[in-house]
Order: C-alpha cells, then structure tokens, then sequence
C-alpha cells in the first residue's frame, strides 16, 4: 500500500478498538504516552468479539489463579472507569456455579477464592433449589455463588473506555489499518549483542490514506490477528462461530431477572445463561468451540441446530421457559489461542511491534489487566512478564485448558 502524505507521528500506534485495544490505548495515555487508536468499523462494532450485549464477570477459574487475580483487579479497575463516564455497565447479578459430582474445576475454583479471599457462598441441592426455584438442577450435585461477581454490557462498555480514552487525549481513528509485511515500512535493528535480525515498523498505512508513524505499534486485532499476520499467526489463532440466543419470559414475570435469577455457569454441560438485564430476554450459550469463521464474511445468522440445542438447554436449566419465543439471536466468535492463554508478547521480527489477542472465549473481563500489562510492556519494565501469555507458548494443535 502506498504511504500518502498525510502523516503523523505518536508514541504509540494501537490498532483495534476492542477491549484489549481500547484498554491498552487508555491505560497507555494514563502513562503519558501519545496515542492514537484506530478501528476498522467502529469500537463495540457488531463484527468484534467485543460487539454483543453483555460478558460474563466472574473470578473463577479452576486452578488458575493468574486469571482470578486479574479478573479481581480487573473488576475494579471496570467499576472506577463507570464511575468516571458515570454509566451503569456493570450488573452485579452474582454468578452461579452449577457444579457436577466429578467435576475438580469448581473445586479447585472455590480452593483459590477461598485463598485469594474472594466472598462466595456453597450450597448443598436442597438449598440451592430453595433459592433458585426456577433453575433445574438435573444433573448438578452441589452449587456455588460468587455475590460480588455479574455482567458487564460490553459492547457499551468498550464504548465508554474508547470515550474515556478520547477524553484524556488519545486521537481515534476510523480505518482500516493495511497489512504488515517486511517490505513495507520496515528498517532493520542491529542487536549487537544477541546478533537477532529484527526490523522496527516505521509507519503504517491505512485503507484511508494515511501514513502513521509511532514508536511502538500494538495489533489488538482479536480474531483478525491471523489475517494480518497469516505466516505468523494463522493456525495460532483459531477464530470459531458462535451462537448466542435471548429468550424472552411471559410478561410480568420477576423470577427471571436479576436479583431472582443469577448469572449461571453450568461448566461441564458447556452452557451458561444471564438474567434478562434491561429487557433483553434471558440469554444462553453453548460454550464449545464452532466451526472455522470469517470476522469480515462470516454468515452471522444462526442456525436451527444452535437453536434446537439451546432449546434443550432451556428446558433443563429453565424450564419454565421452554417454549418461550426467542427475542434476540447473534454469532458472534471465538480467538482461540490452542489452550486459552492470552497473546500479548513481540513480534519475533520487530522490535517495536505488538501481539494482544487471543481472548480466547473468556478475555472481555480481563481488558484493564491486559492493558495495564501491554502499558508496562511498552514502558520496558521487565517485572510481571508472564510466560504463559508468550508467542511461543501458543501451538498450532488446540487442547483447551483455560475456559
Ligand atoms: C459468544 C461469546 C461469548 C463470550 N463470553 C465471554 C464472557 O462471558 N466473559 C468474558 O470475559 N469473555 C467472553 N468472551 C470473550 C471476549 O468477548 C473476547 O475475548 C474479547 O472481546 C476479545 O476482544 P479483542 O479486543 O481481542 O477483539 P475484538 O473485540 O474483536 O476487537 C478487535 C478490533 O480490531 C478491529 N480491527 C481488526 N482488523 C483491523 C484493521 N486491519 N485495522 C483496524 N482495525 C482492525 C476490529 O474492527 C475490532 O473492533 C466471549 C466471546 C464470545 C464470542
């Protein structure tokens, strides 16, 4: 692509305006830095993996606790920036573990609350359905609430940290950022030391005509990371379809909103479901990985499969509400790293180019945390590199072990 004239420069380029994006554009601007941020079609947009209603915000994790932790300091970081665009995009529902007999992960997961200092409360069958009279327990043999814990609005969400960012100086821009490639913009680095034959990235280019040139560039693309990346990061990355159904409950009826009804995971039945928040029908997935999908061109409407497993779903788990009509229905997609880590390291062939990615199906939560790390990155600070979320950690066969 050709560099027009058009050209500014900043401390730091960062491209996608999800929530690993406009997290990282915040926090860096917090740090001091000149940002600009640019998005393709639009933070919140309906093609990013941050464009539906509403994500889970819990801190369970089974045994890793790395992701506990930054979901609590991710909770608050949530919760300060609401308070400063003063917008209610947290609902705190509570989130409810439905935990089957020979499942270790909610045990290991009330293990690490209970070690961390996290508030949540157990319940034997007989109480859990005294509770919540209107979820069915079929197959579940002891339940867990996590109080503090609820749903984030995402997609506004992602909308008020873009604004909050713009507000305190970072430049947005609607673009679309063009391919990366050793040819383009590129001038090489000598490392005496370690003798490695890495480039830095001068400027980029946009669909727009403009040239942008920063001194670190961070690619917060999600599931189009492999597209601008193919040799480096297709098979890395596995962007799957899915399915995301709102049913709608007879009218006047309380027991499906919050605070009757919590956000519930059913972890080895690969479902979970949200009170209906702000009239939007209660919601309910299938947490398994689709098939292969195209951010731009994949067909975003679902299918009678997904709808008829999601029925089923409802008849187990709510099953006062099995024939409720279907008010809201989406596809939306999954970056899949091969085991649910985070990326967010250097590109091997650039000194100043930035991976942040791989949400993996359970990355919202975490985009204050991961733009406080990609800040210290970018600010050279060597203390808290987590390996797990290195380049080289991520391989091509996918074996899911963070949910
Ligand atoms: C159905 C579903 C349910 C989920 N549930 C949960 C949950 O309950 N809790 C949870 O914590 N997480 C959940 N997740 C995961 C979470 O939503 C994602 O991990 C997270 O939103 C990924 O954010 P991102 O910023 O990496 O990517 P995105 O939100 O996709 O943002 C990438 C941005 O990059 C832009 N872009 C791409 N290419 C270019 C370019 N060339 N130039 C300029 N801009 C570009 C795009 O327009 C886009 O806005 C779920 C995901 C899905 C799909």
């Amino acid at each position: 692509m050709k560099a027009s004239n058009t050209s500014s420069t900043y401390d730091v380029a960062v491209v996608g305006a999800g929530v690993f994006g406009a997290w990282t554009a915040y926090q860096l601007q917090r740090s001091g830095k000149r940002v600009i941020l640019i998005d393709a079609y639009g933070a919140g947009n309906s093609r990013s993996s941050s464009g539906d209603e509403s994500r889970i915000m819990r801190m369970g994790y089974g045994a890793d606790e790395i992701y506990t932790r930054s979901a609590q300091r991710s909770l608050q970081l949530w919760q300060e920036l609401f308070a400063r665009v003063d917008q209610r995009l947290f609902h705190r529902t509570g989130v409810l573990w439905l935990a089957h007999e020979d499942d270790p992960y909610p045990l290991k997961t009330a293990e690490i609350l209970e070690k961390i200092g996290i508030p949540f409360e157990r319940f034997t069958m007989a109480e859990a359905s005294q509770r919540y009279p209107q979820i069915g327990l079929e197959g579940i043999a002891w339940a867990m609430l996590e109080p503090d814990s609820g749903v984030l609005l995402a997609r506004r969400a992602v909308q008020a940290v873009t604004f909050a960012a713009t507000r305190t100086g970072v430049e947005y821009l609607q673009d679309a950022v063009g391919p990366v490639d050793s040819g383009t913009g590129v001038s090489p680095v000598n490392h005496a030391q370690d003798a490695r034959a890495t480039q830095k990235l001068n400027y980029i280019t946009t669909a727009g005509g403009r040239s942008i040139s920063a001194g670190n560039y961070v690619f917060a693309c999600g599931p189009w990371l492999p597209k601008i990346f193919p040799d480096l990061l297709a098979g890395r990355i596995h962007p799957t379809r899915q399915e995301v159904f709102h049913f709608g409950a007879p009218a006047g009826n309380q027991s499906f909103t919050s605070p009757s009804l919590p956000t519930w995971i059913d972890f080895k039945g690969e479902a979970y479901g949200l009170p209906d928040l702000e009239g939007r029908g209660i919601k309910i997935a299938i947490d398994r990985h689709g098939s292969e999908f195209d951010p731009d061109t994949g067909d975003r409407v679902v299918t009678s499969e997904g709808l008829a497993e999601v029925h089923q779903c409802l008849a187990r788990r709510l099953p006062e509400l099995k024939d409720a009509p279907v008010t809201e229905a989406r596809v939306c997609q999954y970056e899949n790293t091969s085991n649910g880590d985070f990326l967010i390291d250097l590109h091997p062939e650039f000194d100043n180019v930035w991976l942040v990615g791989g949400g993996s199906g359970h990355g919202f939560k975490h985009g204050p945390v991961v733009g406080e790390y990609v800040a210290a990155r970018i600010d050279g600070r060597k203390e808290g590199i987590e390996p797990r979320f290195s380049l080289a950690s991520k391989v091509m066969e996918g074996k899911r072990a963070v949910f």
